[in-house]
């Protein structure tokens, strides 16, 4: 029987080995941690978001690379997923934002050990405190602890490179690039911008949510929320474009995100609204017609000169478009996500590395990106099941 070894234990890994035909190969799983999916759990902690609910072809489109993510999600689609959930007992519903949670009477924990045994009833064995370090001369698979493994297929699932401390630190990155396998540079991604704020607006405002805003960058625009903090806004509307951001950052371009505050109203029905208004004070019109909250209020101040905010076209239009200049992102080790990784050309279609023969690599060490709110998972989920399919059929 073949042997086939898969390191690393997230969701990736995970679902590859409650998926594999273990009557066909001896399956062993190498976890570095005492226990598996520990990122899993921190995901859990802000409302785990299993997957996204919409259609296949719209869901998609939130992948980068499309080409690369599209048919490995069109192969076990959201819908599949919920359904592979449902099965193990882990039941699902979809939330007014689309975001998919576990049944609301089982913990992220309960939703891990239901995978979990999944993996074990298939008679994959999990040894933990089992960290790889490296390959032998022979390319045998080295771990801490002198322990020196062959196996005739390899699958590495180690992560990405954001909160180090749940195991995935990206420290795998350089033993690959030994190997002559591409890896793009790892950097944040779903986190939060720099921003250079005025000192007083902030320490007013600081941690104060944003509400049902509309935020563009480029040809990219989301609507969500947003957070002011001291180091400048973090929260889903900005998550969801972070791999353009970091791009034009990288670039050192520019980089100014233009922030709606009222994107359910039309710069024209703003100024009627306005213009309608009784009140002579503008901030109380802007507080009591315009519906805005004070640390809306005090940005729009800091926006603007006092020339724009007593005129109500200019500051009906810095409304509809505050622009707000990012400096940085956030360190890597804070992102929900990293980019880069393993190049999808170091690849063929069936996750097996070029360089790298019977060997191959899944999950978020791979270089795709995808925004946080179910996408992450999906892919994930998504990657190990059909990896199992295509080994299962060899
Ligand atoms: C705060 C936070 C919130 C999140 N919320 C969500 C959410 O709501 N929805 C969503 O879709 N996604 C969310 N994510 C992202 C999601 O958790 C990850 O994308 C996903 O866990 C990646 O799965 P993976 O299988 O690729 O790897 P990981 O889950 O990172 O697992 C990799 C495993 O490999 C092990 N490993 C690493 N190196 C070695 C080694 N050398 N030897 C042996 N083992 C090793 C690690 O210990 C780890 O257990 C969130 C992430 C964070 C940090």
């Amino acid at each position: 029987m073949k042997r086939i070894a898969i390191v690393g234990g997230g969701p990736a890994a995970l679902m590859l080995s409650a998926q594999i035909d273990t009557e066909k190969y001896k399956v062993t799983l190498y976890e570095k941690n005492k226990a598996v999916g520990r990122k899993f759990l921190v995901a859990g902690v802000g409302g785990l978001n299993l997957t996204y609910d919409t259609d296949t072809d719209d869901l998609v489109k939130h992948y980068s690379p499309s080409a690369f993510m599209a048919p490995i999600i069109q192969q076990f689609t959201i819908r599949e997923l919920r359904q592979w959930l449902y099965d193990r007992g882990i039941d699902s519903y979809a939330g007014s934002s689309h975001r998919v949670f576990p049944d609301e009477a089982l913990k992220p924990i309960d939703v891990l050990n239901k995978i979990v045994h999944q993996v074990v009833s298939n008679k994959v064995d999990i040894l933990y405190e089992h960290k790889w370090i490296g390959w032998g001369e022979d390319g045998q698979l080295l771990f801490e602890g002198e322990e020196v493994i062959t196996a005739d297929l390899v699958v590495f699932a180690l992560g990405g490179a954001s909160w180090s401390v749940t195991g995935s630190d990206g420290k795998w990155a350089t033993l690959f690039e030994q190997k002559g396998v591409r890896i793009e540079e790892l950097r944040a991604a779903n986190c939060a911008f720099a921003v250079d704020w005025d000192e007083t607006f902030i320490t007013a405002h600081q941690g104060k949510p944003l509400k049902n805003i509309g935020l563009q960058f480029q040809d990219h625009y989301s609507k969500g929320e947003l957070v002011l903090t001291t180091f400048g806004l973090e929260g889903n509307a900005i998550y969801a474009m972070s791999e353009s951001l970091q791009n034009s950052l990288s670039a050192g371009k520019d980089t100014v995100v233009h922030l709606d505050l009222k994107p359910s109203m039309t710069t024209e029905q703003l100024l009627t609204k306005y213009k309608k208004s009784k009140r002579s004070k503008v901030t109380e019109i802007l507080q009591k017609d315009l519906n805005l909250d004070r640390a809306s209020i005090g940005l729009l101040k800091q926006y603007s000169s006092r020339e724009t905010f007593l005129n109500p076209e200019l500051l009906v239009a810095l409304i509809k478009a505050v622009p707000i200049k990012l400096l940085a992102s956030d360190g890597l080790d804070k992102a929900i996500s990293s980019l880069g990784g393993i190049a999808v050309e170091a690849m063929d279609d069936n996750f097996q590395l070029h360089k790298l023969p019977h060997t191959y690599a899944i999950g978020e060490m791979v270089d795709w990106y995808a925004p946080t709110g179910g996408y992450l998972l999906q892919g994930c989920f998504s990657m190990g099941y059909v990896l199992a399919e295509h080994l299962n059929g060899l």
